[in-house]
């Protein structure tokens, strides 16, 4: 291409010297920075070029920068979400808004156990640009499925397919996953021996990868869900993060400190655990997690949910397949239309729900979903204020549960500015600096030269959720302007059509 060696050498001078000017250069100034590292906010400005942050501190503008008057806001980090279930809705809605809207610029994916190849996700992420980025743990329960048939894994995995879940989860971790989860709670996973789980473990941490959890049990067998945990923690020495954590289970309510003294004795023996947590008092998942003991039929167990595991009154039916109608009762509420308890009448759902599985294999979807109350929020405050916890919403975008659209603004604007219960510093700190050192994400999560430019200006007064059960896609207030990757992505509750989302992938140095 170079006819001589010189022609060369002042291409690539050429090249190097004014490859930024040619790059968008932006300058956000008169804002209070408050970095990530949870050190207090301060007064300055921040310089991007490209997709990166080149500058921060005192700085005068350039001729030919765009000027961002920041009106004297906070400038942060863009929030990472520690544990999404967005990235499907973002296949149909790209623009992000469900995540935008609550300053989240980065989703990690493949949670519970069940989630993407890194290949699938590159191709996915090429042919269909979104605008947030995307990290992914390797699903357990996707390995399982894999190696084992997806109707064949309520059963312990066999040793020759423990090696076959090796070998693919080694090529994995090799392409930049971030390690291991497990939805040890699920079914699907529910039947695998502590032993299985733990030599998938140690392989991923051979590897520096690291390990997240939805635990075996939330609620009747939680003791020894968070001892296997501890036990991985301990026995792999690689970072294990609890999904989630929340008491389940009523006659546990008020014990958050309980169980979070354990988890300190546990990092004063060295392990490096740590939880994340999203701010409501009820979850969302499948009915049949009402039945610790998977045993449906059983009007016992029933009963004992209905008392112990959900108030029936307050807790609404997500999607309902079987019978559509459903859709946005309460249990009780369908209990009295069809004159049975509430018990039998939890029964009956989970029954009916398997039986349209049977007669309809092809149906694709959930089948049946609920939004449950069976947190106290006492609780729910101790797990965020543990300064080893970081925020998730754990939500996706279809509003089933209002997490999904406003679980950051929620901790900013109820927890922060209404209940005082931590500094803006240290919520910011749990959504950005602490969450990507947790889960081992670099160039992130920080406001520094060199970092990407993730970026969130919002109005800490102001700042608030809306979504609620009943209207899940409510738009947060607050949040003014997003950047990803340098790009404006949502501006004053409008997102613009920018989808410069990246594959966030696990340093391999
Ligand atoms: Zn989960």
């Amino acid at each position: 291409m170079f006819k001589n060696k010189k022609l060369f050498q002042y291409s690539v001078f050429f090249l190097v010297f004014t490859l930024p000017l040619f790059m968008q250069a932006q300058l956000i100034h008169q804002i209070k920075i408050i970095d990530g590292t949870g050190g207090s906010a301060f007064n300055g400005s921040v310089r991007i070029i490209g997709n990166k942050i080149s500058e921060v501190g005192n700085l005068t503008p350039r001729k030919g920068e765009q000027i961002i008057d920041g009106k004297g806001l906070i400038l942060a980090p863009g929030f990472i979400d520690a544990h999404s279930h967005h990235l499907q809705d973002l296949q149909q809605n790209r623009d992000g808004l469900s995540t935008l809207n609550q300053g989240i610029t980065t989703i990690v994916t493949g949670q519970d156990g069940w989630g993407y190849s890194m290949d699938t996700l590159a191709a996915m992420m090429n042919r269909i640009p979104i605008a947030v980025n995307v990290a992914a743990y390797t699903g357990h329960t996707s390995l399982r499925e894999d190696v084992m048939g997806e109707n064949d894994v309520l059963r312990p995995a066999k040793q020759d397919e423990i090696e076959k879940m090796k070998s693919v989860l080694e090529i994995e971790l090799k392409k930049g996953s971030l390690g291991l989860s497990t939805g040890l709670e699920y079914e699907e996973a529910f039947y695998s021996t502590r032993d299985e789980v733990i030599q998938l473990s140690k392989l991923t941490a051979a590897l520096k990868g690291r390990y997240i959890s939805h635990i075996r049990s939330e609620d009747v067998t939680m003791d020894d869900a968070i001892d296997e945990i501890i036990e991985i923690g301990r026995t792999t020495k690689m970072s294990v993060q609890i999904s989630h954590i929340k008491l389940g289970k009523k006659s546990d309510w008020g014990t958050a400190k309980n169980l979070i003294e354990k988890l300190e004795q546990a990092r004063k023996e060295g392990i490096d655990i740590t939880t994340d947590v999203y701010p409501y008092t009820y979850w969302h998942s499948t009915l049949r997690v009402l039945f610790p003991a998977r045993d449906y039929t059983n009007i016992k167990s029933a009963e004992f949910a209905v008392k112990q595991l959900f108030d029936p009154s307050q807790s609404i039916l997500g999607v309902y397949a079987p019978i559509p109608s459903y859709q946005g009762k309460t249990i009780s509420e369908i209990a009295n239309t069809s004159k049975k308890s509430e018990a039998q009448t939890l029964m009956d759902l989970v029954a009916m729900a398997s039986d349209f599985k049977l007669k309809n294999p092809d149906y694709h979807g959930s089948i049946e979903s609920i939004t449950a109350k069976s947190m106290y929020d006492g609780d729910v405050a101790d797990f965020i204020l543990w300064p080893h916890s970081v925020i998730c919403s754990d939500g996706n975008g279809s509003g089933t549960h209002p997490r999904g659209y406003g679980s950051f603004t929620r901790i900013l604007g109820r927890y922060v500015q209404e209940k005082k219960l931590l500094s803006l510093e240290e919520a910011i700190h749990k959504m950005t600096g602490l969450t990507a050192m947790n889960l081992g994400i670099e160039g992130r999560g920080i406001i520094k030269a060199g970092n990407y430019a993730d970026l969130v200006l919002f109005n800490p007064e102001t700042v608030i959720d809306h979504a609620t059960i009943e209207n899940g896609k409510a738009l947060s207030e607050g949040i003014d302007i997003v950047w990803v990757n340098g790009k404006i992505v949502y501006n004053s509750g409008k997102s613009t059509s920018e989808k410069p989302g990246m594959l966030v992938k696990r340093s391999l140095k």
